[in-house]
């Protein structure tokens, strides 16, 4: 069995509880332990002071991009600008996924930007379903669309039962970002 043999599945982790996106971080951490070579594309977020864009710099085959903005995405009345950097980040993802430079390729919170119909799921998913490729792709964020789950080979629903948030607990650095 070679190391990449069975690679290529689409896995999907969703719901409203925390861990998505950093589960697939812990999909990275490990992967990279094997010298594989990870690219995550993080749409609808642009802040270097996030701990994996710190921590993926240090990390020479984990490779980083964010395709959004500073500002919050109002995901009931997003702004033409919203539209175009979720259309320039899919034709980057695209790009990225048939290089055949990565073994695994992670869009994290894409399925917000599906839900909100920046990126039209119907079209994501045709291309993810038609793939031949061995790319691992990854695709996290609430509200994963139906299309999505019903191509993708993995899907893991986080489900929230508690959040510290709740108790007016805010937003911690290395937990939360
Ligand atoms: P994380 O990045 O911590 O793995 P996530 O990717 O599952 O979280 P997102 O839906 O992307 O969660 O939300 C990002 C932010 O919202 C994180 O700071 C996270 O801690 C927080 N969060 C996640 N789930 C909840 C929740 N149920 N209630 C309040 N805040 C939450
Ligand atoms: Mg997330």
């Amino acid at each position: 069995m070679g190391k990449h043999d069975n690679f290529g599945l689409i896995q999907v982790y969703t719901g409203n509880g925390k861990g998505k996106t950093t589960a697939s971080l812990g999909l990275a951490f490990r992967a990279s332990g094997h010298e594989f070579n990870v690219c995550m594309i993080q749409f609808m977020k642009k802040n270097d002071e996030y701990g994996e864009v710190k921590a993926a710099l240090k990390i020479p085959n984990f490779k980083l991009i964010q395709v959004g903005r500073e500002a919050f995405v109002d995901l009931k009345n997003p702004e033409s600008i919203d539209y175009k950097l979720a259309e320039e980040g899919w034709e980057l993802a695209k790009s990225v996924i048939l290089s055949g430079q990565y073994n695994i390729v992670i869009l994290d919170e894409v399925n917000v930007t599906m839900a909100a119909k920046l990126l039209d799921a119907s079209v994501v998913a045709a291309f993810l379903a038609e793939k031949k490729n061995n790319t691992e792709v990854v695709l996290t964020g609430r509200y994963a669309p139906p299309e999505i789950t019903a191509i993708a080979h993995l899907v893991t629903e986080m489900h929230d039962i508690k959040h510290p948030f709740s108790i007016g607990v805010p937003a911690r650095q290395g937990i939360d970002f």
